[in-house]
């Protein structure tokens, strides 16, 4: 997903790069859009130049230390989502104190969802059906993109979701998945965000790899931006997802020796965004990851590696169990 349009030297302001539909068309098949349009999130497509990334409110700046902005990084992230939990959290919490601890991790809820679905390539009728994600309508879900070869994304993300949650359920974690190759298509991307949201997950991650041209190589973690419009609200969960990305964008670089994108993000692994359906109606911490760009031919020999998933399954896991006990 994600679009690939931004060039490497430059941000947001790089929509001005719009104006060249030729490179557009090169770079934003957004990941998730090569065979659909827009990520799976929705995201950007190259059909949709412009409003696809309207300005970020709330966009991180790039040099700006984590923790800083609209939340207290120092605070529990469990404490940002109080509002919209239930009683029950409070035991959460105390287990919580035992994971941060370092020890056991029961008692935490991780949504994963593995971006797209296989089958959304034999239902684009009803993958594209207009769904509300608070500041916008945009597409149910899409195919997602795939390598040049044909490995699906959405093939991609479903095997390293698995693994992750292999990971950690050993550590304890209870996971949930938004699907596990067990429906036709979809689900929506408002309904992957209420499943987290249903599941008063401590933490959310939505698992994709881009589809930008050639030569964009790396992987970049898509925080939510500020959104309070319609049934979007991301005040609470800016901050903690904020901090699930920054330990994501460390552990990743670990464990499968890639380098955050040349290609968006500043060199930082890190970019926010506003119209993304499954994180604008997030009510928990939540991330996007793009693993890598399934386009580009270095890219792409990792990503169809199974020992490389494996090691991005540890990354992922590390970057969750270690925001979870911070
Ligand atoms: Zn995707």
């Amino acid at each position: 997903m994600s679009n690939g349009s931004t060039p490497p030297t430059s941000r947001r302001p790089a929509r001005a790069l719009l104006a060249v539909p030729a490179v557009l068309a090169a770079l934003c098949c957004a990941g998730c859009g090569a065979l659909g349009n827009g990520d799976g999130d929705g995201a950007a497509s190259p059909a949709r130049p412009g409003p696809e990334r309207p300005a970020a409110a709330g966009s991180h700046t790039p040099g700006q230390p984590a923790g800083q902005g609209e939340h207290d990084g120092k605070q529990s992230h469990g404490d940002k989502s109080d509002g919209d939990r239930s009683n029950g959290d409070k035991g959460d919490r105390d287990k919580g104190d035992e994971g941060r601890r370092g020890g056991s991790l029961r008692g935490k809820v991780v949504l994963i969802d593995p971006g797209h679905n296989p089958g959304n390539r034999d239902h684009t009728a009803e993958i594209a059906r207009q769904v509300d994600v608070g500041n916008a309508r945009k597409e149910c879900d899409t195919t997602g993109t795939s390598t040049n070869a044909g490995y699906a994304e959405a093939s991609f993300t479903l095997d390293v979701a698995r693994r992750t949650r292999a990971l950690l359920q050993k550590e304890g974690v209870k996971v949930v998945f938004t699907q596990d190759g067990d429906r036709p298509y979809g689900p929506c991307v408002d309904e992957r965000a209420e499943i987290g949201n249903k599941a008063h997950a401590d933490a959310a991650l939505s698992i994709h790899a881009d589809g930008a041209g050639a030569g964009n190589r790396g992987f970049h973690v898509i925080r939510p931006g500020v959104v309070h419009s319609g049934g979007a609200d991301t005040r609470k969960i800016t901050g903690p997802s904020r901090d699930l990305a920054d330990h994501l964008v460390g552990r990743f670089v670990a464990a499968t020796g890639s380098a955050p994108a040349n290609y968006i993000g500043a060199g930082k692994g890190l970019d926010t965004r506003t119209d993304l359906g499954g994180l604008n109606l997030s009510r928990v911490p939540k991330v996007f990851l793009e693993c890598g760009n399934m386009r580009d031919a270095q890219d792409a020999a990792r990503l169809t590696d199974p020992a490389w998933r494996q090691k991005a399954a540890v990354g992922i896991t590390e970057g969750i169990t270690g925001f979870l006990r911070s």
